[in-house]
């Protein structure tokens, strides 16, 4: 079922949703399960799983440092399959322009039909660790809006070399990412916005937002999108802080703020054990006010780990 459609049926109440990352290769997909379990309880209409780009390892060989590019987490629409098949439950690959050539979308997308997989995120990737800025590939979709775009023409029976009549087009529900203090690299958060508003033109059906830790920056960000003709669902991503680092990491990475009152807890742990409680308590906070604003979806980013986000959603669901 669509993304879209479990919002609807939900008729105005709140749905709790996760996104997991696949295990590095050589691991078992029984972390997952075993991450998954306990989440079960709550009823998730839909998990999203991510997919990592490409990156380089160094081998040493012969007393050299040789260079290799692989995929340390590959196998998200197996992933989706087999989640989608243990737990009777909608999956949610995400599907990136960066380190895919739109011939490897395409067939990306062709798997998700064939099993059953209705909604996709479309996310443009990040710069690979030694690149400055995102270089899409030769071949490749430049901008999550191009990218879009290809899978909604694919709905339409278009593919890349030829277009295909048949009644058994892929009917893909389009997720977003959209961000509540702007992408890093946009110049101003009007201009993200009109980008944001360019996906939905381009086919998108919803919106997911990065994470933030102020809500009132969610809740401005859902006025502009309106002022600015976005119309589809805008799901919160919440992520609970977890380690001390995170204070440094997370803005640093996502270009996001972290409130004085939540620095200030964080600040006064002992361990990690008691920064994981702080985030907890701060996320089931802002949790309570999104769910009171009336938002979608609690949407949240479980980072490989879920027992924070069971002890969430147990005050929540
Ligand atoms: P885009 O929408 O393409 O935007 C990228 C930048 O380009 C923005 O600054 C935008 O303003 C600008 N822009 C857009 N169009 C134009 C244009 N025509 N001309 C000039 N500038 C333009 N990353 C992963 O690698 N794997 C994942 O699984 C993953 N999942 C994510 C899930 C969510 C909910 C979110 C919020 C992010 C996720 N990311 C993931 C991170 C994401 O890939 C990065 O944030 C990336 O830098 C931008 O992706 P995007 O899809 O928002 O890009």
């Amino acid at each position: 079922m669509k993304i879209t459609d479990h919002i609807k049926e939900a008729n105005g109440k709140t749905l709790f949703s996760f996104e997991i990352i696949p295990p590095k290769k050589g691991n078992s997909i029984q972390q997952l399960y075993d991450n998954i379990d306990p989440l079960m309880e709550f009823k998730p209409p839909f998990i999203d799983v991510t997919t990592s780009r490409e990156e380089y390892v160094y081998i040493e060989k012969e007393g050299l440092l040789d260079r290799k590019i692989t995929r340390m987490r590959p196998g998200t629409v197996g992933i989706c399959a087999a989640i989608k098949h243990k737990y009777d439950v909608d999956t949610v690959p995400h599907v990136l322009c960066g380190g895919f050539t739109k011939e490897e979308t395409e067939y990306v997308l062709v798997d998700c039909h064939y099993l059953g997989i209705q909604n996709v995120m479309a996310l443009r990737g990040d710069a690979m660790s030694h690149q400055k800025y995102f270089t899409p590939n030769k071949d490749g979709n430049h901008y999550a809006k191009d990218l879009v775009k290809q899978i909604h023409n694919l709905n339409e029976g278009k593919y890349l070399h030829d277009v295909v009549e048949t009644n058994n087009c892929s009917d893909f529900c389009i997720g977003v990412a959209g961000y509540p203090e702007k992408h890093l690299e946009a110049p101003s958060l009007q201009t993200d916005l009109k980008r944001l508003k360019e996906k939905v033109d381009a086919g998108a059906n919803y919106v997911v937002t990065q994470m933030f830790f102020d809500n009132q920056k969610y809740f401005e960000f859902v006025e502009a999108a309106k002022k600015a003709g976005i119309n589809v669902p805008i799901i919160p991503g919440i992520k609970p802080i977890a380690v001390k680092r995170h204070l440094q990491l997370l803005p640093q990475v996502f270009r996001i703020d972290i409130p004085e009152i939540l620095i200030d807890e964080v600040e006064k742990c002992k361990t990690n054990k008691d920064v994981r409680q702080v985030g907890i308590e701060f996320a089931i906070n802002q949790s309570k006010e999104l769910l009171a604003a009336g938002v979608p979806v609690l949407h949240y980013y479980s980072m490989g780990k879920s027992d924070n986000i069971h002890a969430i959603a147990s005050e929540l669901f």
